[in-house]
């Protein structure tokens, strides 16, 4: 399998309102974690980045809020970002503009819900990096579309923990947008990975902040 470990060059292009790596002057990282929040996962992440003052962004999926209401509190009360990653998971290629909004207007009231981000912004990443540009042009004016520049495909279960690590270890640079992922799919690797990935890079002086 052919894997897209840094984001491809024409993309940033094509996209230019989207994030992807962001700039900075230090040694900063921005970690994210995507399709949670869930309580076999979440609350892992949570302590170990506890464990090395680190902060990150969370892009949730609106049914697991509404399940799981009490782990975003959490996420929220250790100074994260809760962002929106659609109300049921929908892809871009598979859903008009139109009812795509909806899912995320459904996110987006279930965020609300939870409590208030330290961060007005309204951000916001596609299930599987999908969009087209009419989907970029309808959900512009409200939300940042954040994509990443490092890929750790922690969600692929035929890749080893190790070879999952070394990979991010080599990929993250300064100003990173990290994608792991607070899902089971990814536990495995995740489990393996963001100690070790904590532990390398503060070791080096980085420090993990919010977008
Ligand atoms: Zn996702």
């Amino acid at each position: 399998m052919l894997r897209f470990h840094r984001t491809p060059p024409v993309l940033p292009w094509l996209f230019p309102k989207v994030w992807w790596r962001r700039p900075v002057q230090d040694k900063t990282i921005f970690l994210t974690f995507d399709d949670g929040p869930i309580p076999e996962v979440t609350p892992f992440v949570l302590q170990q980045l506890a464990q090395h003052q680190a902060k990150a962004t969370f892009f949730c999926v609106g049914e697991n809020l509404v399940r799981h209401p009490e782990i975003a509190r959490q996420v929220l009360a250790q100074g994260h970002l809760l962002a929106n990653h659609t109300h049921q998971h929908v892809k871009a290629w598979k859903t008009s503009p139109q009812a795509y909004l909806q899912q995320v207007h459904q996110c987006q009231a279930e965020l609300e819900k939870v409590g208030r981000n330290l961060s007005d912004k309204k951000l916001f990443r596609p299930p599987h990096g999908q969009l087209t540009r009419q989907h970029v042009r309808i959900l512009s004016p409200e939300y940042q579309i954040v994509m990443w520049s490092a890929l750790t495909y922690d969600f692929d279960a035929t890749l080893s923990p190790e070879k999952c690590l070394a990979k991010a270890l080599e990929i993250i640079k300064p100003g990173a947008v990290v994608v792991l992922h607070d899902s089971l799919k990814a536990e495995r690797n995740l489990r393996f990975v963001l100690p070790r990935l904590l532990h390398h890079f503060s070791g080096l002086g980085y420090a993990f902040k919010t977008l």
